[in-house]
């Protein structure tokens, strides 16, 4: 077995492992650590989720490498939100415990500047940041980055993602080219893929296996269902996993607020995570969330991203994310730490080429379950009421004084009609919901019906509006007002380029007709709209099928309530790319 030692760590660094109870390295920073203690190295391209033991492989040699007797800044960490640039913080302070002399700052959008500048002031010598506020601080002169040896990227693919590329780049630019660059992140798209190629001199590339990553342990199930019964599939997975712990993830922040409503009107104990909520709020659903108080919390993307969470048992897609390689980020939060997890998809019949594309992607099929039947859930939730009888212990000195007169009101109950009744008071809320509970899976004749030659897809039309970015127009708008004057919410739509004076779209050419007679003589603020058959475009386009199944929300009136996009800054762009979060 390698051990801590065996990789080159000094003795200050040794002791400040042990008292975080770390045995042996994670496969991530045996790799990492041994690299990038070396004099000179290569850049490194990090492929591995979180929870593989990153911040500890990129940590470790970082501060044992840091000069204490400088106080200019060395070493700079970007993380995409606020809470997991200070779980990397904390994580470094514990690290750098025993050696004198080291000063470390966070960084992070939404919170005072004055402070953080007084402690960069201080002559802090790593830096744990959110790309938006870094920027802020280097126009204002505060962090000079022209010392940097080492420029970390982490989650670079959900930096990305949130729309920091502008920023990156920026800070990328400001360091000296003499710099290393690491950078990790759990997927490869073409977008990290050029951060690589434009800002890293010859990297190596480690993936970390599936083994840490817990792809393994992870069971990708699907369910079919019409859109209306989206909301009962979830009532009713939830009901069928007693003990389920997991997050539903939603596409906007209404509807994460609609679904978390509904299911604590029904009773359920979940809570709403999303970037409407002030961080206060957000920190006690988290907290609520992380010490189990809460059971299930409903989330956006975004907003999920500073939860660190290691025993989810259950993911629970209520919408396909609009990114394909954010189902591997969703789905890659259960199944950790040697647990088992199920990540499941509810979906329509309209999202089945979306469903292909991810298995495509994730090079797994899903299971295809049907959504558990009334009876099914009755029998699961009674089973677990007896086991739980069975194993519950009885506190007898609590108990003890009231126990004579219990024995005696219930005395002309025999054995059997006890425990009936006893099932009955917990149960009978189950039967009742239940008692005539629908088949809400799409029947194999609605799926055949679907696959017939009229409902084939044939592509994509693309399409030209004069309203862009200067009119406020995002994408979730655009659907919005697609849904709003095509009057129906089941039209495929493909990839939204939104520009500044107009924008193009793609919608399926099926729906050509109905598009251009439904838009006509609209008016959207004051202006007449005018849209027009455009050219496909020319470069090969990425990812692929954004959009998809629109289940009538995420639509217009979801925009209201939805913010302009300003904001934090870490929440930047994301709402300018449909919404969610
Ligand atoms: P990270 O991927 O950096 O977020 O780390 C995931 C979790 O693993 C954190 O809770 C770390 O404290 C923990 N961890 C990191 N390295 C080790 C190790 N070598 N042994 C045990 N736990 C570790």
């Amino acid at each position: 077995m390698v051990l801590f030692k065996d990789l080159g760590l000094e003795e200050d660094i040794l002791r400040a492992i042990a008292d975080l109870g770390f045995e042996s390295p994670m496969p991530v920073q045996e790799k990492v650590i041994v690299h990038v203690l070396q004099d000179e190295y290569q850049d490194l391209v990090g492929l591995a989720q979180t929870g593989t033991g990153k911040t500890a492989a990129f940590g470790l040699p970082l501060i044992q490498k840091t000069n204490v007797k400088s106080n200019k800044i060395q070493h700079v960490i970007l993380a995409p939100t606020r809470e997991l640039c200070l779980q990397i913080t904390d994580d470094l302070v514990n690290f750098a415990k025993y050696k004198e002399g080291i000063k470390i700052a966070a960084v992070f959008g939404g919170a005072s500047m004055d402070r953080q500048i007084d402690k960069i002031r201080k002559g802090a010598q790593i830096i744990s940041a959110t790309p938006g506020r870094l920027v802020d601080l280097i126009n204002r002169r505060v962090i000079d980055l022209s010392h940097i040896k080492t420029v970390v990227l982490d989650e670079a693919d959900e930096m990305l993602n949130i729309g920091f590329r502008n920023e990156l780049e920026a800070i990328l630019s400001e360091t000296p080219q003499d710099r290393n660059t690491l950078l990790f992140s759990a997927t490869m798209p073409k977008a990290v893929q050029a951060i690589a190629n434009g800002f890293m001199k010859n990297p190596i590339e480690i993936t970390i296996g599936r083994k840490n990553s817990g792809a393994e342990n992870v069971k990708h199930v699907c369910y079919m269902v019409n859109q209306k019964d989206r909301y009962l599939a979830v009532k009713r997975i939830v009901d069928f996993h007693p003990d389920i712990y997991g997050i539903v993830f939603c596409r906007t922040r209404r509807e994460t607020q609609e679904v978390a409503d509904a299911l604590m009107n029904d009773g359920y104990n979940a809570d709403a995570l999303h970037g409407e909520l002030s961080q206060v709020q957000r920190d006690v659903v988290m907290n609520k969330f992380r010490t189990k108080h809460v059971q299930i919390l409903v989330a956006t993307d975004v907003a999920a991203r500073g939860l660190d969470v290691d025993d989810l048992t259950h993911i629970i897609n209520y919408n396909l994310p609009e990114e394909l390689e954010t189902y591997t980020h969703r789905s890659g939060r259960t199944g950790r730490a040697g647990k088992k997890g199920e990540s499941i998809i509810i979906v329509n019949l309209k999202e089945k080429s979306k469903v292909a594309m991810i298995e495509k992607q994730l090079q797994k099929k899903f299971i295809m379950q049907p959504v558990p039947a009334g009876k099914e859930i009755c029998e699961k939730q009674l089973f677990h009421m007896i086991d739980r009888l069975e194993k519950i212990e009885v506190d007898t000195s609590q108990i003890e004084p009231f126990l004579v007169e219990i024995y005696k009101k219930l005395e002309w109950l025999d054995r059997e009609e006890l425990i009936q009744k006893f099932v009955s008071v917990e149960f009978n809320r189950f039967l009742d919901y239940y008692k005539n509970a629908a088949d809400i899976n799409v029947s194999s004749k609605q799926r055949s019906r679907e696959d017939g030659p009229h409902r084939e897809f044939s592509g994509y039309t693309r399409y030209f509006i004069n309203l862009g970015k200067t009119d406020n127009l995002t994408p979730a708008l655009l659907i919005g007002l697609i849904n709003d004057f095509t009057n129906t919410n089941n039209i495929q739509i493909g990839e939204i380029e939104i520009l500044r004076n107009f924008s193009f779209f793609e919608v399926e050419n099926e729906a050509a007709e109905l598009l251009v007679k439904s838009f006509k003589d609209k008016v959207f603020k004051k202006r007449e709209i005018s849209l027009e058959v455009s050219e496909k475009k020319k470069e090969s386009r990425s990812g692929g099928g954004r959009g998809g199944d629109r289940g009538g929300r995420g639509g217009y009136s979801d925009r209201k309530r939805e913010g302009s996009g300003g904001g934090r800054s870490e929440f930047r762009g994301r709402s300018d790319r449909g919404g969610s979060g």
